[in-house]
């Protein structure tokens, strides 16, 4: 199927930053489909500015919005496990929206591109999201469609939010490149090294870490 897709990233071959996990500095929070017989080939952090910036575009209007979430897609220099660090989000600008679907089209992602090569030199598109006003969150077959044609590459999530309860999951492709429409997973908070936390989705569940810093005594 993606091979008949129109793919958007940039020519070159690119390259996971080898890096370490910022997991001093994230609170863990998880789906209730964490242990669920299937498993996320990449997990996802995500900082304040870019948590907060979905969660405004999100409450903005009654219809779908969306846009794409900016970062660096890394790998573990210990455990060579892959995560993505979402930093950014930018809303889509020019998408036809409606209370049904959202749609990126080249000209959005073009301009989108061209923001992200101005404003966050290194980074790349690791996902996207949207919102689901009023319903749950899962992915319709549309969005599947839009995902693996748009965000083909195996470490590009894809964040559902529905701002009215306040719930929210990534979806995220498994080992085997599969992904499961009905089946979200949740997130890694950056900047919560003191324990706090502003994120606010209902459905996850945060998990305190054994060797979280503020534990150590
Ligand atoms: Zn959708």
């Amino acid at each position: 199927m993606s091979g008949l897709g129109i793919r958007i990233a940039p020519p070159d071959t690119p390259q996971p930053l080898a890096t370490l996990k910022p997991l001093e500095d994230a609170q863990r929070w998880d789906s209730p489909f964490e242990d669920d017989g299937i498993t996320p080939g990449i997990s996802v952090f995500m900082n304040r500015a870019a948590y907060i910036r979905v969660t405004v575009h999100a409450c903005s209007d009654s219809v779908e919005v969306g846009g794409v979430l900016v970062g660096q897609w890394c790998t573990d220099e210990e455990t060579d496990e892959q995560f993505v660090i979402v930093k950014h989000a930018l809303p889509a600008r020019h998408t036809r929206q409606g209370s049904v679907y959202l749609t990126f089209t080249q000209d959005s992602l073009v301009d989108l591109h061209d923001q992200i090569e101005k404003r966050f030199e290194g980074e790349r598109i690791v996902g996207w999201y949207h919102t689901h006003p009023r319903m749950g969150i899962f992915l319709s077959h549309y969005d599947t469609w839009l995902h693996n044609n748009f965000f083909p590459e195996p470490w590009q999530v894809a964040l559902v939010v529905e701002p009215y309860s306040s719930l929210g999951g990534f979806f995220i492709r498994q080992p085997d490149g599969s992904l499961n429409p009905n089946r979200y997973f949740g997130f890694y908070e950056v900047d919560g090294a003191n324990g706090s936390s502003i994120a606010r989705w209902q459905n996850l569940l945060r998990i305190e870490y054994p060797n979280h810093p503020k534990e150590v005594e």
